[in-house]
């Protein structure tokens, strides 16, 4: 024998055999083995068990565990294509494929359309073990696909619980620190009246670290509070007319918009269902920092207006102000994020947090556009489903 003869052999005597658990639904003896055979001299090592009728069906199912049903069409007593309805009573996913003599295109195709995975011919029991390797393959792949879409809604509620959990730590937090803290502010204010001026320089400078640190803390929580009652408080839902909520945005903000010299227009606005306090805060957050973050070199110009797609209303705030870097233009939407020292610009890094909040909740996204030293455009859409009756969303 060769040595090319001997390796043949070796490998030819370890190949694999795939074990396959049929369940054949047969009367006709001969028919099951020829069936089997063609398995078996293809590469399957299979148990199998025959059934005609629905009991010995059933019983079996539970019984073998099968990886696949081999069912003929017609039987005595029974038919083939009734294991599709027993399998899914019994909430099991076994590809059933038809082994059958004639049977006509318009049956087969319905009989696929009634769960049948495939159907061979028993004239053609040659193509058997092809069906059998596609019907597990697809059937592994259902069941992976099946798996991940499990873990997402796993995933989906665990995120769901921890942002729960993070949202009512971080109420009661801020909430519970709050008392404390006035302890803590009015004594310090109270040293300061009593004592300034009368210890040394150093003693001044300490309580007044002291104090200011604890306001400032204190606006913080604030703030925090703030951020974490957004929706907490329950949302109330009616008519806005935006038009009417811009104008008292502007008629708030009006000093500022004095004193800056900012020339703001409004396009038309629309009017929809939604929550009127919110939507006056997005505004009012967006404006605000628009006049905030402008430029010391040129007139502050700022344009809000909304337009209508298919899916939802998209606003828009622009401004011609210091513009935001590229690496920047997400992480502004985080809790107390800020891009510049409190001496440059005032404010802690929440008016952005609560507007994204905001808008999420109402099942719409807030984003920026922007260049350093060319503007920013903040863009946030209000889907029309819950701005309610589209018809009542008009500009
Ligand atoms: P705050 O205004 O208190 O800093 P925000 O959450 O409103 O907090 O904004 C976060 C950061 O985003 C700001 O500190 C600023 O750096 C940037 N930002 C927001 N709006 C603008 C704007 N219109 N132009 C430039 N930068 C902006």
């Amino acid at each position: 024998m060769t040595v090319t003869g001997v390796k043949l052999q070796v490998e030819s005597s370890t190949k694999l055999k795939i074990q396959l658990r049929v369940l054949l639904i047969e009367d006709n003896q001969l028919d099951s083995e020829l069936i089997l055979r063609s398995l078996r001299s293809n590469g399957y090592e299979v148990a199998s068990v025959v059934v005609q009728d629905e009991a010995a069906f059933t019983k079996a199912l539970r019984a073998h565990n099968p990886d696949v049903v081999l069912a003929d069409y017609n039987l005595p007593t029974w038919k083939g294509m009734e294991a599709v309805a027993v399998m899914h009573r019994e909430g099991l996913d076994v590809p059933l494929i038809l082994v059958s003599g004639a049977l006509g295109d318009v049956t087969a195709v319905e009989c696929i359309k009634r769960g049948a995975t495939d159907y061979v011919l028993k004239d053609g029991l040659a193509r058997l073990p092809e069906a059998i390797r596609r019907a597990l393959e697809e059937k592994a792949t259902r069941q992976l696909r099946l798996e991940a879409e499990r873990n997402l809604a796993r995933k989906a509620t665990e995120l769901e619980r921890s942002n729960a959990d993070l949202e009512q730590f971080a109420y009661v937090a801020s909430h519970d620190l709050q008392e404390p803290l006035r302890m803590v502010t009015a004594y310090t204010q109270l040293l300061a009246e009593r004592y300034q001026g009368k210890l040394d320089a150093d003693a001044d400078k300490f309580i007044g670290y002291a104090s200011e640190g604890a306001q400032r803390m204190q606006v913080l929580i604030q703030d925090l509070l703030a951020f974490s009652r957004v929706g907490r408080d329950g949302v109330v839902r009616r008519e806005i007319e935006c038009n009417a909520v811009m104008l008292e945005v502007l008629q708030t903000l009006s000093s500022a918009i004095q004193e800056s010299g900012a020339a703001i227009t409004a396009g038309a606005l629309p009017t929809l269902w939604g929550d009127r306090t919110q939507l006056a805060q997005i505004f009012q957050n967006l404006i605000g920092n628009a006049i905030k973050f402008r430029q010391e070199k040129e007139p502050l110009i700022v344009a809000i207006s909304a337009e209508k797609n298919d899916l939802e209303w998209r606003f828009k705030v622009t401004d011609n102000g210091i513009g935001i870097a590229p690496e920047h233009l997400e992480n502004i939407f985080i809790v107390f994020q800020r891009l510049h020292a409190r001496t440059e610009y005032p404010g802690n890094g929440i008016g952005l947090a609560i507007c994204k909040k905001i808008v999420e909740r109402a099942g719409g996204k807030i984003w920026v556009e922007s260049a350093v030293g060319h503007g920013s455009s903040f863009i946030f859409t209000m889907p029309l489903a819950s701005c309610g009756a589209p018809e009542a969303a008009q500009p």
